[in-house]
């Protein structure tokens, strides 16, 4: 049996070795390491994007498991829409005209407006006389490039006015304030959130002048991502907009201190008190109290869909169900395929362990069948004489001392006789050996026959044999004897030759005597009366007592 425990301990451990091997391949797959993404600002770092930058520091994102990098306009990077199209981003921040891209085909998904109104006003000078949107008609402007498309906010309200876009006397802008202090311009676009403050620090009187007042109310500062993305990474996308908001809230209500991160780490060209004009103007502009930040209103996004419209900058239907992100359906909807891997790999990997031990345990129970089997087998060859199928002569004693002793210890009936085929030599040399070892086999088959199941018989010499009787009082004894001595006499063993061989057997017969020390002294009285059988002319019985 040791053998069967060192090969089941060796089949055990190569098993756990293997298992614990193939967790550790499953481990980089289950552990959903932190996903590394890029946001891309739509400007550089100030207040404007104080919630993502919190969220970064206050740890929101990594909690979220998202390793998330921060990555500001730059002069050399492409606009931030192209940058997360392309792919070098998977975030990014932009303004209402987000809308305009998806009309024109580009997949992206707007996932929240952190502004709900947009900073993009018209400065004119305190002193210029201009009061409203009509006094600007004739007057020079002074906005981006591209202004039309890109500042469509600061345009529409003229279209919704009924004011030729044509009236208006365009400047590229010098990006500096100092073109309106100084006259180079009558109006400058600008953000409400930044560049009065630097009015206000030169005392420049000045006056603004907001699309919201003509109806033009826009989202701005909106995070968005790729349809792609997604389907691809629902989760991802999910955790990334969530722990954004929560650093805009967080932003919001601990202004000081997201002031002292920007400056700490981030902002270089700005004031502790121009960020904090930044963050009151902003606060206005996103509207914590009155809005859940980021909230989107499909209805607000159609007004400026509608707008755009108007303009001639969107032509045709807009595909709403596409651009605005459904949480709940994009949780729902794509499968996770790493969850999903990582579900199939654990069910495959019980299936092996399951298997496996359905395995070994069969290989064992076969095994131990096996060996009992062979156990048995040995344990019958070393007691069992292989001719006649009687204990040999070994077992026989072992067996007889046994109950010798119980007899003696108890003082119980105990009977022995010894027989010897008579003229032995003579069936040998009659009709040859074989026909001898069949006489020996018949004689076992005679004790089969004729002895009780409590009864021992062995093979005790070549064609000698011995048989106790327990239980057995000398009477009953000598008729048992009489009974084998008859049934030998019957026997016809076939020959090679026309006649059958017949046999017969003298008898030695005794009783266990109250004298007897040994089980020896028994069997030599047994002996004795054996030698008399043969001595008075065979087949017959002698009794010793
Ligand atoms: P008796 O006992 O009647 O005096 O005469 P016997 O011829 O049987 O005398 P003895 O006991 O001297 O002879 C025993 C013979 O039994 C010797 C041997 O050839 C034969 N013999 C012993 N064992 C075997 C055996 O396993 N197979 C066969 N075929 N013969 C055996
Ligand atoms: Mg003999
Ligand atoms: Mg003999």
């Amino acid at each position: 049996m040791v053998g069967l425990q060192s090969f089941a301990a060796r089949g055990l451990h190569s098993g756990v070795v293997g298992v614990l091997g193939l967790l550790l391949a499953l481990v980089p797959l289950l552990a959903a390491a932190d996903d590394t993404v890029k946001l891309r600002l739509r400007w550089v770092p100030q207040f404007q994007f104080a919630g993502y930058y919190m969220a970064l520091e206050k740890g929101f994102y990594r909690e979220a498991g998202l390793d998330v990098q921060i990555i500001p306009s730059a002069p050399e990077l492409s606009g931030p829409i192209d940058y997360v199209l392309t792919g070098q981003a998977e975030f990014g921040i932009a303004n209402s005209g987000l809308v305009r891209e998806r009309a024109a085909g580009k997949p992206v998904v707007a996932l929240a407006a952190i502004g709900q109104h947009a900073p993009a006003v018209w400065l004119v000078r305190g002193d210029s006389g201009i009061q409203s949107l009509h006094d600007l008609v004739g007057k020079r402007l002074m906005s981006i490039p591209s202004g039309l498309s890109e500042s469509i906010e600061l345009f529409a309200p003229f279209v919704l006015e009924g004011i030729d876009l044509d009236k208006l006397t365009l400047l590229p802008t010098s990006y500096d304030l100092k073109s309106l202090v100084n006259g180079e311009t009558d109006a400058l676009n600008a953000y409400i959130t930044n560049e009065p403050f630097v009015l206000l620090k030169q005392n420049v009187d000045f006056r603004v002048i907001r699309p919201r007042s003509y109806g033009v109310d826009f989202y701005s500062d909106i995070l968005f991502t790729t349809e792609a993305y997604v389907a691809q990474h629902p989760e991802r996308v999910k955790a990334f907009r969530e722990a954004s908001l929560k650093g805009w809230r967080y932003a919001l209500t601990h202004v000081d201190e997201s002031i002292d991160v920007l400056l700490d780490k981030y902002v270089t060209d700005r004031s502790r008190e121009h960020l904090q004009f930044e963050a009151d103007s902003l606060r206005e502009l996103i509207d914590p109290d009155v809005i859940a930040v980021g909230h989107m209103n499909p209805g607000r996004w159609q007004h400026i869909a509608q707008l755009h419209q108007k303009m001639g900058l969107i032509k045709g239907p807009l595909d709403w169900q596409r651009f605005l992100y459904q949480p709940e359906a994009a949780g729902a909807k794509p499968v996770d395929y790493r969850l999903l891997l990582s579900v199939l790999a654990l069910a495959l990997l019980a299936g092996v362990i399951a298997f496996w031990y359905r395995h070994l345990n069969a290989r064992l129970r076969h095994e131990i069948i096996e060996r009992t089997k062979m156990e048995q087998q040995l344990r019958q060859l070393a007691t069992t004489d292989w001719l006649s199928g009687l204990n040999n002569r070994g077992h026989f004693f072992a067996r007889a001392s046994d109950e010798f002793e119980r007899a003696n210890r108890y003082i119980r009936p105990l009977g022995l006789m010894l027989l010897d085929i008579d003229w032995f030599k003579q069936v040998n040399d009659r009709y040859g050996h074989q026909v001898g070892d069949a006489a020996i086999q018949a004689i076992g088959e005679v004790f089969n026959v004729v002895l009780r199941h409590s009864d021992i018989a062995g093979r005790v010499g070549g064609e000698e044999f011995a048989v106790l009787l327990p239980e057995t009082e000398p009477e009953v004894a000598a008729q048992v004897a009489e009974r084998i001595r008859e049934a030998v006499a019957q026997c016809e063993i076939t020959t090679s030759q026309a006649e059958p061989c017949r046999i017969t057997i003298s008898i030695g017969l005794t009783a266990f005597a109250s004298s007897d020390d040994v089980f020896d002294q028994m069997y030599s009285r047994a002996d004795k009366a054996l030698y008399a059988a043969k001595a008075n002319g065979r087949d017959q019985i002698q009794l010793s007592l």
